[in-house]
């Protein structure tokens, strides 16, 4: 629904504000640049191309697929940032007003962004989600809520992709043919994700296909590729440790014998570590979900990621089958 608000006035609205920055910070530059290095801020005004701003990183990688180089993409959170009970500070809001437009999630992850609504109301903004019939959370306070984590499922992400050609050829329509291309180029790679990550998991054997996870972060995933799942809390909103779950989470791995457990890199992973030490499971790792890595780390991108994780499932569920076996 959001994108249809994309109107003309809007984006000559936009492109007014642009020009009048680039109008202002042009002089500032050069006055600047005589002096020496050129602040950030105004390096950024320079840049003339339209701003599309990403809730957070995982998004901001597929967003700059499909863009390649004709767009600025930024994500309002970074690496390592726990999303889900984000706090959006006065910078983020001015960000998120100067924005063309804003890309989000949904699926209840992003509540926060809510409050761009208010600061940003003239903002096109996308849902990647939008239309996709959701896995629903069971169990618990959450139950029947949406799992908001589709993008975990490589073949849900192409969705995501299709919205952003969509979104950008709208904001840019000299470049929709691009953005179509570059879609169908990084759709395919999904594809090819998909069938990769099915066989690097065949050699798991059904009795250890359970994961376990800090948050319930795995449903897509799980269902794709044939696991059960168990974890700490469903969502990391409300990553409290409660006694009663934990111990229920200890007597599942023990019942099971699930050789390894993980956690993810945006929590702490102190209650799943006592998990393993309780139940006799290893600490298998943490994976990558609601955020990628820096650059130089082992996730800095989605398809990084998903890779990353499946040799950790891989490495914590397969090798102790072979060493039971
Ligand atoms: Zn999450």
């Amino acid at each position: 629904m959001i994108i249809n608000i994309f109107s003309a006035e809007i984006l000559r609205s936009h492109l007014l504000r642009k020009l009048t920055t680039i109008v202002i910070a042009l002089p500032m530059a050069v006055a600047c640049s005589r002096q020496g290095s050129l602040p950030n801020n105004l390096e950024n005004s320079a840049d003339n191309r339209p701003v599309v701003l990403t809730t957070f990183t995982i998004l901001a990688d597929m967003a700059r697929q499909v863009a390649g180089d004709r767009l600025q993409v930024r994500s309002i959170t970074k690496p390592g940032a726990e999303i889900h009970g984000y706090e959006p500070s006065p910078r983020d809001l001015e960000q998120a007003s100067n924005a063309d437009l804003i890309v989000e999630n949904g699926l209840g992850l992003e509540l926060w962004a809510r409050r761009f609504v208010q600061s940003a109301a003239d903002v096109p903004t996308v849902t990647l989600t939008e239309g996709m019939q959701p896995l629903l959370i069971e169990g618990d306070a959450y139950a029947g809520k949406p799992n908001p984590h589709a993008w975990m499922s490589p073949l849900r992400a192409q969705g995501y992709v299709d919205r952003l050609v969509d979104a950008f050829s709208q904001l840019d329509p000299e470049g929709a043919q691009l953005y179509r291309d570059n879609g169908n180029s990084y759709k395919l790679q999904l594809e090819k994700l998909d069938a990769e990550l099915r066989n690097l998991l065949a050699v798991i054997p059904q009795k250890q296909r359970v994961l376990v996870s800090c948050e319930g972060a795995f449903s897509y995933l799980a269902q794709d590729y044939g696991f059960d799942e168990a974890y700490l809390w469903p969502v990391n909103a409300e990553s409290q440790i409660s006694p009663r779950r934990m111990a229920r989470l200890i007597e599942r791995v023990k019942k099971d014998q699930v050789p390894a457990v993980f956690c993810e890199t945006t929590v702490s992973d102190k209650a799943q570590r006592e998990v393993a030490r309780a139940s006799g499971a290893r600490f298998g790792g943490s994976f990558y979900v609601d955020s990628l890595s820096k650059r130089n780390g082992p996730a800095p991108t989605l398809l990084d990621l998903q890779r990353h994780n499946v040799k950790l499932i891989r490495q914590g569920l397969a090798a102790s089958a072979e060493k039971s076996s």
